[in-house]
């Protein structure tokens, strides 16, 4: 088994029709100790991961290439030809200071741009590995659980129900069912087993192999692997359906359709300003012409957030590295906002609400009730034929293994060292436990004595098939007032929030365990389980509650005991009802509609009602999470908005189905990551906010001052119009605001009142109306003062000045970067106080710090002077344009004050 050698050709094609053993050979794998994990990380290299990828991956220097794929960049460069050329037509003298800035600021923006998107790439990737299935192989003889990923060609593959294929492979012993829907389209489980086929088949009849992308929904087995990823029958299908790019988000499709928007709004601006000043002016040279383009190509550039969806990916991107360290993995980022305007979260109870540490606390017999410690015998033999009934083994260290239910019996039966009451029993056959049976069977034989079914499960399911009662005088008939009593016994314990399990036996039934057998047994007695909820559950349902959305819980369990555990987290008053899977069945869709608006607890529920209830919710527009483990949750957690799948005790196929998994399997966990989700949303829409009003307020300033210069006085000492900023000037401020906010938004602290409002509703713009009314007041405001100071410095116009157009030019400029860096700050929240909470974002104000150092840069080194046409300010000058720039701030408190007095007057829903 040395050396990576590519199988032969016949078993890569089809291996179906070879001998098993022939098939192992050829693959240079082994039956039994699988391959070597030396071999296995040479073939890894070999072939590359187990990942469907239908398009290759783009080479660095592509992505780089494409940065500059945008109608603004093309903009950009011709202007810099442009202007390069009537550089050199007039004489060629100096340095082109336009040509350099601009090509500096394509340059940067593309950079940042570049750096933004593997920053967001990464962490999908990453996500992605967590996310991946697992895998069981033997490997050097031994069982290794490894990432689907990392699955090779002859690896031996142990598969068991719940477990997702991860590639094609030839089963070599057991008998299991897959489910191969994904594949054949065929909804019925198909029988597997190791017999090669006689004669070659199509995929959906090659009983004795095994495809990725499908899953195993009963049964075991063992398969040795013979194609991995596209080489697969499912990489074939990825193949002819070519490269599938996502969908955007509809939140990436509002912001691209914001960037159309704003592109348009502008170039109309643009056209307006450079037309007037064109008419205005006296354009005798070339340079002139270029330059008040260029203002216009500046304008455009300025306005158009192009940074925006880089930007908005990283925040993504950041929020889910944050979850997934907090024990939420999201596996698209399309989830995140989908998870931020969750309004229901269906929760299983046990194990997610509940600890999942079962203890029998309560045992109940014909004839006696109470704790375990006063046991009588029949209450022991019901604990110890509990016990049989069970998969639960006793670990190598002592301690249990399995089921939580299942262990509960066997820890019991060791405290009340009743394991002797079934010693000489061997299991023969069993059915084992499933939501939808509700009830284990196990058939044991004895050398001295007759053979046995042991029977447990639901009281209601295992009473249904008693017709006998072991009572202190012997077995008797299971009727009238003592199945009453027996009844009655178990709804008090399923009242105090106890999960409810009923033991019956049958004496030298059939050879098997199968349903027929499971009839006319005799009842030995009923235990109650404790599964106290989990400490941290009913804070996060009184959150999640607070936060206007609905907390619904679904479960197996008695609907007496999913009550009483409900009502102790909060999530119904103490007395509400359940609906139960059998009523549920009886319900069309329009009643179960109107039914899940008010019930909040579903009992003896099945995983098939579990699709029914999301679609019931979703008719009422509602964004439903839902909870999942096992295979036939799949269909539920596929349909929900958020399939949430749990990482510990969930099965492959649920992980595959969900849009996130919870590694601590924790309800609080769920709530944690709606947070975050708003969180995510929040700092997106601050963060819009910020650029556009920023944004609205260079174009304000330019557009305004060229239509109002007569009245202002912005006019040269030749009496034309002049721009109060400069092409150059502009891109500057938008490299500076782009840089800032970039960094500092993804680090901002989420807004206090953020799990204490509603829900968004899906589909409702992110910018509403009156966020747009907040940014056009902002951004007029920093208009105002940039042309204000423009006016105060220059002769004439409102208030007479003194300077010179340069020395005037940059006082302007630098009032409207100081008003920028401050709508930072105040463009956190719409209507709480810029104040509040000044200094919690480091990043922020290690950005300003930034940005404020490379303005008195731009007015105080002589080759920035030159390449900015700034001019040196005095200490007095600064003192002025702070002053002025600080009265934006000032007004946007008085805009968020008007905001909130308006708030406290309409009353919400
Ligand atoms: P959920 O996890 O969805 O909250 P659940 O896990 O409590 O629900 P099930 O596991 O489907 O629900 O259990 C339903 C009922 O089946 C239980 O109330 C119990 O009476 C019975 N039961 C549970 N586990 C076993 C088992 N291992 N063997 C026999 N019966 C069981």
């Amino acid at each position: 088994m040395s050396g990576a050698e590519a199988p032969t050709p016949d078993v890569a094609r089809d291996p179906s029709t070879l001998p098993v053993e022939d098939v192992v050979r050829a693959l240079g794998s082994d039956p039994d100790a699988g391959l070597a994990a030396v071999e296995a990380a040479a073939r890894l290299d070999r072939d590359g991961p187990n990942r469907l990828e239908a398009e290759r991956p783009v080479p660095a220097w592509r992505r780089l290439l494409s940065q500059f794929a945008d109608p603004l960049v093309y903009l950009l460069l011709a202007a810099a030809a442009v202007s390069l050329v009537a550089w050199a037509v007039e004489g060629a003298e100096g340095v082109p200071y336009d040509v350099v800035v601009i090509l500096v600021v394509v340059f940067a923006n593309a950079a940042l741009g570049f750096i933004q998107e593997r920053r967001s790439a990464q962490a999908v990737a990453a996500l992605q590995r967590m996310a991946a299935a697992n895998a069981a192989v033997v490997r050097d003889g031994g069982l290794a659980r490894i990432s689907a990923f990392d699955v090779v060609v002859g690896d031996l593959l142990v598969l068991a129900e719940g477990d997702a294929v991860p590639a094609d492979a030839r089963l070599v012993d057991g008998a299991l069912w897959c489910a191969e829907a994904p594949l054949t389209g065929e909804s019925a489980p198909v029988a597997k087993s190791p017999e090669a086929l006689s004669e070659p088949a199509e995929v959906g009849d090659r009983a004795c192999m095994v495809f990725a992308g499908t899953a195993v929904t009963r049964g075991a087995g063992r398969a040795v692997v013979t194609a991995t990823a596209m080489e697969t029958e499912m990489g074939e299908v990825a193949r002819l359906l070519g490269a599938t790019e996502s969908d955007p988000t509809p939140l990436e499709r509002e912001i691209a359709r914001l960037g159309r928007v704003l592109g348009l709004a502008v170039l109309a601006i643009a056209a307006v300003v450079v037309a007037t000043v064109m008419l205005t002016r006296d354009v005798s040279t070339l340079t002139d012409a270029v330059d008040v383009l260029l203002l216009g190509v500046a304008l455009a550039v300025a306005a158009v957030p192009e940074g925006l969806p880089a930007i908005m990916s990283v925040v993504l991107a950041l929020g889910v590295q944050r979850m997934a360290r907090r024990n939420a993995i999201v596996k698209d980022l399309a989830s995140v906002e989908t998870l931020g305007s969750a309004s229901v979260i269906c929760s299983d109870k046990t194990g997610t609400l509940t600890q999942n540490r079962m203890a029998i606390t309560s045992l109940v017999t014909a004839d006696w009730a109470g704790p375990p410690s006063e046991a009588t015998r029949i209450a022991r033999e019901a604990v110890a034929f509990g016990a049989l009934a069970s998969d639960a083994t006793v670990a190598a260290d002592g301690g249990f293994e399995g089921d939580p239910t299942e262990v509960a019996f066997l820890a019991a039966e060791r405290r009340l060292e009743a394991e002797a009451l079934r010693s000489g029993f061997d299991r023969v056959d069993a059915v084992a436990f499933s939501s939808e049976r509700r009830r284990m069977s196990v058939l044991a034989a004895h050398p001295e004595r007759a053979d046995l079914l042991a029977v447990k499960g639901a009281p209601d399911v295992v009473l249904a098939r008693c017709t006998r009662v072991r009572t202190e005088s012997g077995d008797v008939a299971l009727t009238g007032a003592r199945l009453t009593d027996l009844e009655a016994s178990i709804d008090a314990l399923a009242g105090d929030g106890m999960r409810t399990l009923a033991v019956a036996i049958r004496e030298a039934p059939a050879s098997s365990a199968r349903e027929e057998h499971e009839a006319d047994l005799t009842l030995l007695g009923v235990v109650g389980l404790a599964d106290p909820p989990r400490d941290e559950a009913r804070a996060a349902v009184a959150e999640a509650q607070a936060a206007g959305i609905r907390v619904v819980m679904i479960t197996g369990d008695h609907p007496r005991t999913a009550t009483a555990i409900a009502a102790q987290l909060g999530i119904v008053p103490p007395g509400a009802s359940a609906l139960t899977g059998a009523r549920l069945t009886a319900m069309d869709d329009a009643a179960l509609a109107s039914a899940v608006r008010e019930v909040s607890v579903f009992a003896r529920v099945a995983p098939e009602h579990k699709l029914r209830i999301v679609d019931a919710l979703q008719a009422h527009r509602e964004v439903v999470a839902m909870t999942g483990d096992g295979v036939n949750d799949a269909p539920a957690l596929r349909s929900a908005d958020i399939g949430v799948a749990m990482g510990r005790g969930g099965t492959e196929v649920a992980r595959e189905a969900a849009n996130m998994i919870l590694t601590d399997d924790d309800f609080a966990t769920i709530v944690e990551a709606v947070r975050e989700g708003r969180g995510i949303l929040d700092n997106i829409t601050r963060f819009l906010r910020f650029l556009i009003a920023s944004n609205l307020g260079e174009v304000l300033a330019v557009f305004l001052g060229v239509v109002l210069a007569a009245w202002l006085g912005l006019r040269d000492g030749s009496g034309a119009v002049v721009a109060p900023l400069l092409a150059t000037q502009i891109l500057w401020i938008n490299l500076l605001t782009d840089l800032g906010p970039a960094l500092a938004v993804s680090a901002e602290p989420y807004a206090d009142d953020l799990m204490s409002r509603r829900p968004r509703r899906p589909g409702t713009a992110i910018l509403g109306p009156r966020t747009w009314v907040w940014m056009a007041v902002t951004g007029a405001a920093m208009a105002a003062v940039t042309l204000l100071t423009f006016d105060l410095f220059l002769p004439g116009g409102l208030v007479e000045g003194s300077a010179d157009l340069d020395t005037a030019r940059t006082a302007a400029f630098t009032v409207l970067v100081i008003a920028n860096l401050t709508v930072a700050f105040a463009a956190r929240s719409e209507t709480t106080s810029t104040l509040h909470r000044l200094f919690t974002n480091p990043w922020l104000w290690s950005a300003v710090a930034l940005s404020l150092a490379l303005q008195v840069a731009v007015v105080h080194l002589p080759v920035l002077n030159d390449a900015f046409s700034t001019a040196p300010l005095d200490l007095a000058q600064w003192g002025t344009c702070v002053a002025m720039a600080l009265a934006v701030p000032v007004s946007i408190e008085g805009l968020k004050a008007v905001l909130r007095s308006r708030d406290a007057r309409v009353v919400r829903p």
